[in-house]
């Protein structure tokens, strides 16, 4: 550990990352600049941090300024929830904590809008508790260095990398606000997530990716579970004032839900002839003449596992239709009673844009 933090501190000390909120002491611009920049680039947050400085120089501006005034401060940095906790925040510590802005970790944590990260951030930086910051420069940082294969963003990988960063923190001779901030500098200018300066890193000597040629597989994310794409083309036949049916039975999605006769298809693109060539047409039409009378555009419905896409196929039967026995496991339902039926998601949307009906007047 201390080979880490010593070449990191002797990093820190001959590297520059101009930001105007660095060694700021003020705890509310500290907790300004740090909510601005939760899911915002620096670039981007920069000007906003400099009008809200200047605009609401202490928390009593910010919890006195109507919340319009605020929210048009904010304009165009996105995700406003974070404008309004913020104006809520101010309020509390003006009102409740009257006007001293919380100086333990607790304290900062429970302010609306502030999380592990931001209190971390907010308590080393203002008041040099040994909290240690782990956001996403950190992260990396120390998955590469320790060779850790552990996603980060698991609940294992949480917990692995907060004890690390602890760790480092308590080890380090630098001020907690100084060693977070040599962290997070290393991360963002150095040890980068593409193109990491690796060749002249003091680190290198030690760092397990770069030993191992890794850098580029660290840090690991869980996978996001890939969606498996099915098409269905619904065959939607109209028998007079009746439509054609079945249940779902097999041990697949929408078991025991109904849905029109169907072809599952490598995509959704099907022709006429593939259509009438399908084990459904056979069963529910067979020989008897029939117009395809209307395709619709794939509709989309996004499951866990799989997202389907739905084609379907408004076919007039022009003859009498199977019997009811010839036509099991098929059934003939009244159009009128539709509603009686539970059916998946997607024909329910099919059905209620009323082309069903439309198309049959
Ligand atoms: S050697 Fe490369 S991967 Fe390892 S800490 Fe340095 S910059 Fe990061």
């Amino acid at each position: 550990m201390s080979f880490f933090t010593n070449q990191l501190k002797v990093w820190f000390s001959q590297s520059h990352r101009p930001l105007p909120w660095k060694g700021e002491k003020d705890a509310y611009l500290i907790w300004l600049s740090e909510i601005i920049l939760q899911q915002t680039r620096v670039e981007q947050g920069l000007p906003y941090f400099e009008r809200f400085r200047e605009r609401f120089p202490t928390v009593h501006d910010l919890a006195n300024a109507p919340e319009d005034t605020i929210m048009k401060t904010w304009e165009g940095l996105g995700y406003y929830s974070r404008a309004r906790n913020l104006h809520a925040a101010a309020k509390y510590i003006v009102h409740t904590l009257k006007g001293k802005f919380p100086s333990t970790y607790e304290g900062i944590r429970a302010l609306k809008g502030v999380g592990p990260y931001t209190a971390a951030a907010i308590a080393s930086f203002a008041y040099e508790l040994p909290y240690a910051v782990v956001d996403g420069n950190v992260f990396r940082v120390l998955s590469r260095f320790w060779g850790i294969q552990t996603p980060i963003d698991s609940t294992e990988g949480k917990k692995q990398f907060a004890n690390l960063a602890d760790r480092a923190l308590q080890a380090s001779s630098l001020a907690p606000s100084q060693h977070n901030q040599a962290m997070m500098d290393f991360g963002a200018i150095h040890c980068k997530p593409k193109a990491p300066l690796c060749s002249h890193c003091p680190l290198n000597g030690q760092c397990a990716a770069f030993q191992n040629k890794k850098v580029d597989q660290l840090p690991v994310k869980s996978k996001k579970i890939k969606k498996k794409n099915r098409y269905f083309h619904y065959l939607v036949v109209n028998a007079g004032p009746q439509v054609m049916l079945r249940k779902r039975t097999e041990k697949d999605i929408w078991r025991n839900l109904y849905e029109f006769p169907v072809l599952e298809w490598p995509e959704a693109k099907a022709s006429e002839q593939e259509i009438r060539r399908s084990a459904p047409w056979e069963a529910c039409i067979g020989d008897r003449p029939a117009r395809i009378e209307q395709i619709s555009p794939p509709q989309q419905q996004t499951l866990t596992h799989q997202k389907i896409q739905a084609v379907f196929w408004e076919i007039h039967l022009e003859d009498e239709p199977p019997s009811i026995s010839e036509l099991a496991p098929y059934i003939l339902a009244d159009r009128k009673n539709l509603s009686n039926f539970a059916f998946p998601k997607i024909i329910d949307w099919y059905l209620g844009d009323n082309s069903l009906y439309l198309k049959l007047v």
